[in-house]
């Protein structure tokens, strides 16, 4: 699979299976990246709260994960 464009920059890449590319993955907050990686039945909901959440302007920095 290739690369598909990362959801929350301009110009970055992100590889298949991932949510976001390196750069705004590293941007995220260790809680919310330690919730996107689990992966149970509730990972698809976490990962709309996570885009959901990037739509709407939330600085990487500042998104909770909560689902
Ligand atoms: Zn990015």
């Amino acid at each position: 699979m290739a690369p598909t464009r990362c959801p929350a920059c301009p110009d970055g890449m992100k590889g298949p299976g991932k949510y976001l590319c390196w750069g705004c993955w590293t941007g995220l907050s260790m809680a919310a990246r330690r919730e996107l990686k689990r992966r149970d039945r509730r990972a698809m909901a976490r990962l709309q709260e996570l885009y959901g959440q990037i739509t709407a302007g939330v600085p990487l920095d500042e998104i909770r994960i909560t689902t």
